[in-house]
């Protein structure tokens, strides 16, 4: 359930009976031919799903992160990483204090992992309450069926085009693109990196079959569910 369809009383009722809520982590960035807003698209529907057949509701995302390096590609929009600590750390902060105590990140962004250690900090000063940090793409069932279907994939690639990422009329190149190295694009300004990368693909085809993409979906969904109603780390 989106917060936006709740109000406080309604919250507050919650409160009484639950104690866990989602926050989606995004980020706006370039993403080659996809929506600039794929991280954040992605994570808040994946929470959404997640969350709802539990009734737990679910935080706007956070749709701005940590991502210095696409800088030269219009569009995009970078936290500094000092900033975006801050606003992970304020907005926990405010999220437990009225009551909720298990808190799942569900994070669509590499650069936003910083906040993974955060966390932990965070948990070490506020012991009643456990956050958990859930790279979504990268989790082990849903990068076992990434993998399984085309090893070859990485950000902006196939892998984040869903229906609901790509944009009506951009056609897709049918290449697969090799992979760059991601070692070398680390010591690049930001618009060596646009020089570097293109399009901005860092490997793989540019689309697969809707099919291929459902059953990644799923597999996502399922493994966010599962730490919705897992232990929390207290069993
Ligand atoms: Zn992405």
């Amino acid at each position: 359930m989106r917060i936006a369809d709740m109000n406080w009383m309604q919250v507050e009722e919650y409160l009484k009976r639950d104690d866990r809520c989602v926050i989606p982590l995004g980020s706006t960035e370039q993403h080659a031919y996809l929506s600039l807003c794929v991280d954040a698209i992605l994570a808040e529907r994946v929470a959404l799903e997640a969350a709802h057949p539990l009734g737990i509701p679910v935080f706007p995302p956070l749709n701005y992160g940590v991502t210095p390096y696409f800088r030269a590609y219009p569009g995009t929009v970078s936290l500094q990483l000092d900033t975006y600590l801050r606003v992970i750390r304020d907005m926990l902060d405010s999220i437990s204090e009225y009551g909720f105590k298990r808190i799942l990140l569900v994070n669509g962004h590499g650069g936003n992992s910083p906040a993974q250690t955060l966390c932990i900090e965070w948990m070490a000063e506020n012991p009643m309450v456990v956050v958990q940090f859930h790279n979504w793409w990268n989790a082990p069932r849903t990068w076992a069926k990434v993998q399984e279907i085309d090893p070859v994939a990485s950000h902006a690639s196939w892998m984040e085009n869903f229906p609901w990422t790509r944009l009506a009329n951009v056609a897709m190149p049918s290449e697969q693109k090799p992979p760059i190295d991601a070692d070398k694009m680390r010591m690049l300004t930001p618009k060596q990196v646009r020089d570097y990368l293109g399009d901005g693909n860092f490997a793989g085809l540019y689309q697969r079959r809707d099919e291929e993409m459902q059953a990644i979906w799923m597999a996502a969904v399922e493994e966010t569910h599962a730490l919705l109603t897992g232990s929390w780390g207290r069993d």
